[in-house]
Formats: C-alpha cells, sequence, structure tokens
C-alpha cells in the first residue's frame, strides 16, 4: 500500500486534537488512580497509534519525556512539549505552549457524565 500523506496528516490531526483536549479536561488535583489512567492512556496510544512509523518516532520521545500526570496545567504543558517535539522533527512551526489554557474546548458542560444536559 502506497502512503497517502492527506490522511496521514487528517489522522494527526484529529488524534492531537482528542489528546489536548483530554489534558484540558484532566483533573486539576486527580487522585492516584486518575493519574495511572492518564499515564496508561498515554502509553497505550503511543503503542497503538495506527501510523507505525509516527506511533515508533512518538515512544522515542515518550522514552525521553515521560508522562507529566500530577495536574492538569503540567498534564497540558507536557502534551504540548511533545506535540513540539514531533513538529521539531516535521520542520513544523513551533506552538507557543503558554496559551495552551482556554485553546482546547471540549464542548461539554462540567457535569457528572452522563448526566441529562
Ligand atoms: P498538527 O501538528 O496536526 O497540529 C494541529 C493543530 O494543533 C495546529 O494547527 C495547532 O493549532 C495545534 N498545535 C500545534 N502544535 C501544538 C502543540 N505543541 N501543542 C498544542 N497544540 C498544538 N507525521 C509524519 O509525517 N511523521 C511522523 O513521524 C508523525 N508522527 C506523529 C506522531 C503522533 C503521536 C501524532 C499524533 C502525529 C504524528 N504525525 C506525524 C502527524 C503530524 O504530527 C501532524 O498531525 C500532521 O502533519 C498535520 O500537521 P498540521 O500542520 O496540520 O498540524
Amino acid at each position: 500500500k502506497i502512503e497517502n500523506a492527506t490522511a496521514k496528516a487528517e489522522l494527526g490531526r484529529a488524534s492531537w486534537h482528542t489528546f489536548h483536549t483530554i489534558m484540558a479536561k484532566f483533573p486539576d488535583r486527580p487522585s492516584g488512580e486518575e493519574q495511572t489512567a492518564l499515564a496508561s492512556y498515554i502509553h497505550l496510544w503511543a503503542r497503538l497509534y495506527p501510523c507505525a512509523e509516527c506511533a515508533s518516532h512518538f515512544r522515542t520521545i515518550l522514552a525521553k519525556y515521560p508522562p507529566q500526570v500530577s495536574t492538569r496545567s503540567t498534564a497540558a504543558a507536557w502534551a504540548c512539549h511533545v506535540h513540539n517535539e514531533v513538529n521539531r522533527s516535521l520542520d513544523k512551526e513551533e506552538f507557543d505552549c503558554s496559551k495552551i489554557g482556554e485553546f482546547y474546548d471540549c464542548g461539554c458542560a462540567d457535569d457528572d457524565a452522563g448526566k441529562e444536559k
């Protein structure tokens, strides 16, 4: 199968969007279990990401910069940093991580999951 750069980039944009939105919704003061869940998610994402070359490259970045999951802001800053590492390797512009705060909005209300809206 030949490479389809458009599909690969589209997958990347969708994946980064979900990734950063998860960080933006992560608790300010996560429980130990929540921290473990996020770290597991990140490692499994790096293992299962469908573009094999991308996943392999990202695992090298993860080995150098292990997930930071102690608070929402450290997780968001860490995610911004590792995305910038990928940007750098692809000769893309660096994102200003001081602007990460309100950038990713899930569009959902801050209520308990599953409750009527
Ligand atoms: P993207 O990098 O997809 O970013 C989307 C949007 O996110 C940007 O427009 C900007 O608004 C915002 N953004 C940019 N940087 C940051 C940041 N640091 N923090 C927060 N938000 C930011 N492609 C390859 O060709 N080779 C690879 O090895 C490769 N590895 C990848 C590894 C992973 C884990 C992922 C998720 C994707 C990978 N990709 C790879 C895809 C690549 O990163 C891009 O998603 C794709 O090239 C499309 O780029 P883009 O310019 O539209 O912006």
